[in-house]
């Protein structure tokens, strides 16, 4: 649950909020063909994918409200080329392919999915010199060309422009996603599983059980139920965003350590990685040198307040890199988990290999570098526990 504030529940319509709430304690379908356990974006955007797919009735539960964890406090950004700097090949080919299929959902989803294309413009990762692997898609700037693309920057520095990344108002995406899926029961904990010699035959939950055809796992940290141990190494990593009151300065996209501007002219800046900060509240510090940097990026800012702000928590695996598989020993049983600073992006790809999967059989192709076999020396990664 994000502490303080976020925009995001605030730009949504009265429909779209009902959604957050759908079906509060209530299992109206305890045998569905597919049950999804968890509904942050991995989790709604999976149910929808399952159901949109044909694999039969579909039943999403969520302890919460839709979105009540790291979805609600997310920013939002989908921008799968600036990874090319940070992360392996295989982890920025399925970022890539997940924009993709949002785009497809912006056109196939009644009302859209609020999807917003925008330019990417920032410094180089390594300010000492230009990285071996660098997005195809980059186009390199000097200090005057990004002074020109971004007026009354205080320190313009050469960088780089992407084009066509996107956003998306991340609790909007989800509740437009969720208007799809049939059943959906919030406030409803998975508590404890059962488990006859391959399958999982029983989840139950705090408003009942359920007898579920397969069962997925989206619970952002890998979950934590009587009668199931992953042993999978997770941890959470808090950071902090902020909204300012409509700003008078006018950025042609999201500008990399600066801010994003959202429709309303209100900038959107943070995302910082507080590691080892496990306070659960907004703290006033880190929300302080946020403003005072955008300050000391943008003078023309300076005295603007943060009309939002928050703090939320990552979920994240050792290596940064989702798990997306099967459980160990059972063959009606899937997790995902651990999407860290990527799980709005990765949402749609990774709810199309699990419904593929579910579907088909087998493992899609795309899917064997997120297995959870990498963590197995580091202990018992395996499924049933009882
Ligand atoms: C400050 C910040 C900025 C970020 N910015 C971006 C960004 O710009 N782009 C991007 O792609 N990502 C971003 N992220 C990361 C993104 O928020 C997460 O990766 C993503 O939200 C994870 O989604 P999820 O569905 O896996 O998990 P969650 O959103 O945490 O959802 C999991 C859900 O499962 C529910 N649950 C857990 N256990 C149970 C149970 N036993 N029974 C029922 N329900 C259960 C929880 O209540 C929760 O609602 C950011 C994150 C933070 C904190």
């Amino acid at each position: 649950m994000p502490a303080g504030t976020a925009v995001w529940r605030d730009q949504l319509t009265a429909e779209e909020s009902t959604q957050l709430v759908r079906g509060a304690g209530v299992i109206e379908q305890p045998r569905p063909d597919v049950l999804v356990v968890g509904g942050g974006i991995v989790g709604v955007a999976t149910a929808a994918s399952c159901y949109l797919a044909g694999a039969g009735s579909v039943l999403l539960i969520e302890a919460g409200t839709l979105g009540s964890g790291a979805t609600g406090g997310a920013a939002g950004l989908l921008v799968p080329e600036v990874h090319t700097w940070s992360d392996p090949e295989s982890f920025v080919a399925l970022a890539r392919s997940s924009l993709e299929v949002w785009r497809q959902l912006e056109q196939t989803i009644p009302g859209t999915v609020g999807l917003t294309e925008l330019n990417w413009i920032g410094p180089p990762p390594d300010p000492g010199g230009i990285s071996p692997r660098q997005p195809p898609a980059a186009e390199q700037l000097d200090a005057g060309q990004v002074a020109s693309l971004v007026p009354g920057l205080a320190r313009p520095a050469a960088g780089f422009l992407i084009r066509r990344q996107a956003r998306v108002n991340p609790l909007r995406a989800l509740a437009r996603l969720a208007a799809v899926v049939p059943s959906i029961a919030t406030g409803t904990a998975a508590t404890a599983v059962t488990v006859k010699g391959s399958r999982m035959v029983t989840v139950s939950t705090t408003g009942g059980d359920i007898h579920p055809g397969a069962v997925v796992f989206a619970t952002g940290m890998p979950p934590l139920l009587q009668g199931l141990a992953t042993g999978l190494p997770a941890s959470l990593v808090k950071g902090h965003l902020l909204v300012t009151e409509p700003s008078p300065v006018r950025l042609p996209g999201t500008v990399a350590l600066v801010a994003t501007q959202l429709e309303d002219g209100r900038l959107l800046a943070g995302g910082t990685l507080d590691t080892g900060d496990d306070s659960p509240g907004v703290r006033q510090d880190v929300i302080d040198s946020i403003l005072a940097e955008l300050y000391a990026q943008l003078p023309d800012l300076t005295g603007l307040r943060a009309a939002y702000q928050w703090c939320c928590f990552r979920p994240r695996h050792p290596d940064g890199c989702p798990v997306i598989d099967q459980l160990p020993g059972l063959d009606n049983a899937w997790l995902t988990s651990g999407h860290f600073r990527t799980g709005i992006l990765m949402a749609p790809i990774t709810a199309q290999m699990i419904t593929r999967w579910i579907s088909a059989g087998r493992p899609p192709p795309e899917v064997v570098p997120w297995g959870s076999a990498r963590f197995a020396h580091r202990g018992n990664a395996s499924g049933a526990s009882n």
